[in-house]
């Protein structure tokens, strides 16, 4: 079961250490079309190590592109990706690799992704949705993947789930383990697509304060898409407004979202409140 509210962030100490630690996500001039039409236009976009950055912005706005092309579900026609200084994709040509090398170096880079209608197996247990990728995608012993699965359950306070099919878990539940499974290979950074919006308000809270955990017991990096102004503010340490595929906006969450300096951002904030 999930503890109490947690105690407001400590943001000027999260400042200082973000100040001091290393770039892991660095995107240059990233352009995405779907036929003719721009998605992405430009994205320019540097993330620390550490760093939660709440991304926002109307539905179209390329929230789910950008994370898709970063976590390489999707190609991009021009720019750059480096992840840990690794370029992700070839000549910034997310098409030109295939989809075992692709497997392969997001791997490498170590990127998870949770999505917003969970993806769990669904005729997999809540320990084996973990364990089994442990096994066939990391090689781990059957031993050994079935312990982190446990683990791994204990972090999103689901010990006594374990066993059970992802149909009769909560929806709130089943998110939780698909963070678990996304956490299970270790990974550099975690992108999370609206993690919340396809569950019942009374869910919510408890997805939440998982990720709010991971944000501050283990420092992960993490970009999140949501509409949850509160969490963004509360939990991230940085704001990015995305408009018609681009940022128009990007500073410090609780500045950003209390005082927006661009008007969009402005009347999109006063829309969700
Ligand atoms: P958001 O997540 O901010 O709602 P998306 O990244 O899903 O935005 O979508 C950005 C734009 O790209 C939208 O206009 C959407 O219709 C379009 N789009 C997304 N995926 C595809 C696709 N597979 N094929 C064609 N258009 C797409
Ligand atoms: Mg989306």
């Amino acid at each position: 079961c999930m503890p109490a509210r947690l105690p407001p962030l400590d943001r000027a100490a999260r400042a200082r250490t973000l100040a001091k630690a290393k770039t892991v996500l660095k995107i240059e001039g990233l352009v995405k079309s779907y036929d003719t039409r721009k998605v992405l236009d430009g994205v320019d976009l540097e993330v620390r190590q550490g760093q939660v950055v709440a991304l926002l912005g109307p539905s179209g706005s390329g929230k789910s592109t950008l994370l898709r092309c970063i976590n390489r579900l999707e190609g991009w026609d021009s720019g750059t990706i480096k992840v840990l200084g690794r370029h992700i994709g070839v000549d910034g040509n997310g098409f030109a690799l295939s989809p075992r090398e692709i497997a392969d170096a997001r791997a490498e880079v170590g990127i998870g992704m949770v999505f917003q209608n969970f993806n769990l197996f669904g005729h997999l247990s809540a320990r084996e949705n973990i364990a089994g990728p442990l096994r066939w995608v990391q090689g781990m012993s059957a031993a050994e993947a079935d312990r982190r699965a446990m683990e791994l359950l204990e972090r999103v306070g689901l010990t006594h789930r374990a066993d059970a099919l992802p149909r009769h878990l909560s929806g709130g539940q089943q998110q939780r383990v698909a963070i678990a499974r996304a956490l299970a290979p270790n990974p550099k950074m975690l992108l999370l697509d609206e993690p919340t919006s396809a569950l019942d308000p009374e869910l919510v809270a408890g997805v939440l304060q998982v990720i709010r955990r991971l944000a501050e017991e283990d420092g992960l990096t993490m970009l999140i898409s949501t509409h949850q102004i509160g969490f963004a503010r509360d939990v991230a340490d940085r704001a990015i407004f995305l408009d018609q595929g681009s940022i128009i906006e990007d500073g410090r969450a609780d500045r950003m979202l209390t005082h927006p300096e661009n008007p969009r951002t402005a009347r999109f904030l006063q829309i969700l409140s």
